[in-house]
């Protein structure tokens, strides 16, 4: 098989499009109004292949988390080039539609979030409502993301001190869980919904329509054991959503609100969107969660990157240092962690298609 890995946002984009294309596939691309890092054009690309007598479908999306779309694109490509797992999915009666690069500024730029540093994977939530609050966040903030990069010692005891008044896992939640107050910090969920969500909203109503059941496994990167493949359930609290997740993908389902992931219970995850779009389906909803560096490290490129954001004239040595920071903490260059990646999202994707063929007949 060709390496399903691309070198760039760019490169990934035409691959995907190419190989979408040649499985007589529908594409469908929408436009994303800022500049490539290449001065490429930015576009959120899905590919529908859907048989005749599709009785469920199963939605594959990449690069919520941006620069994570190095990976979660070498996934999806993998399938497209896949004739046997393809042909699984015919005979399983089971529709794809396959998003590529649901953020694709901050894939080109090497960011988590997009091109207004919104994290959309805390944007999908209703924003009449008053936000909720995240006062550990507001106090971390300075200290997170300072004046100066590198950090000095004084913000380094800052944080050190958070963690030893509150503990790591208080830390983890403040920093991660979303925050609604710093446009420019980090794990920043927005103030009104992203261009890509409400693109992605109507994927979603136009392809899941008069489906009853819907699977989807949103690809991402950054926590955990590193090249383990966490499956880190999307849904809501819901005890009958949960064990359907469990039959599926097995024991070892993660449940942030439970305390069994590596993940914190986060706010406005875009795999709540599925409610929205959907509201008659029966979703079952993951997360597949690669592990790639320590959390301090991937915490720290984060930041990195948000102070990029804030001095964006910072010299070019350093603004590329930074973005080579966070490609190494989304991702690996490492030939086993990347069979250790398609393997599992091979195994990943085969178990919702299972999931899905036993699924009761309406
Ligand atoms: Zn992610």
């Amino acid at each position: 098989m060709l390496q399903p890995f691309s070198a760039s946002y760019a490169m990934a984009r035409h691959r995907f499009l190419e190989a979408a294309r040649a499985r007589l596939g529908e594409v469908q691309s929408f436009a994303i109004d800022a500049p490539g890092s290449e001065d490429e054009a930015l576009s959120l690309d899905a590919a529908i292949i859907r048989p005749a007598d599709a009785r469920a479908l199963l939605v594959i999306t990449s690069a919520t988390h941006g620069v994570e779309g190095y990976c979660g694109s070498g996934c999806q490509l993998a399938l497209l080039g896949d004739d046997g797992l393809l042909a699984h999915a015919l005979r399983a009666k089971v529709a794809l539609l396959l998003v590529h690069a649901l953020n694709p500024y901050g894939f080109s730029w090497h960011s988590r979030t997009n091109e207004d540093n919104i994290d959309l994977n805390r944007n999908a939530r209703a924003f009449d409502a008053a936000p909720p609050p995240n006062e550990g966040y507001a106090q971390l903030h300075p200290h997170l993301v300072p004046p100066q990069w590198p950090p000095g010692a004084q913000q380094r005891e800052a944080v050190a001190a958070f963690i030893s008044a509150h503990g790591f896992p208080a830390y983890q939640d403040a920093v991660s869980r979303g925050q609604y107050t710093h446009p420019d910090g980090v794990f920043f969920g927005g103030k009104a919904r992203s261009a890509s969500l409400r693109h992605f909203r109507s994927l979603l109503e136009s392809h899941g329509r008069g489906f009853a059941d819907i699977g989807w496994i949103d690809i991402h990167t950054g926590l955990g054991p590193w090249g383990h493949g966490e499956k880190i359930f999307a849904g809501r609290n819901d005890l009958e959503e949960i064990e359907r997740a469990r039959r599926w993908w097995g024991l070892d389902l993660a449940v942030p609100f439970a305390g069994t992931s590596a993940s914190v219970a986060i706010t406005g995850q875009v795999a709540s969107l599925i409610y929205e779009a959907c509201p008659e389906a029966r979703p079952t909803s993951i997360a597949l969660e690669f592990g790639t560096v320590a959390l301090d490290a991937m915490f720290e490129a984060v930041c990195g990157e948000a102070w990029l954001r804030s001095y964006p004239h910072a010299p070019t040595e350093q603004a590329e240092r930074i973005r080579e920071a966070m490609r190494a903490a989304f991702f690996s260059d490492s030939p086993i962690w990347q069979g250790m990646v398609l393997g599992q999202f091979r195994t990943t994707f085969v178990q919702a298609l299972q999931g899905l063929s036993f699924a009761p007949r309406q």
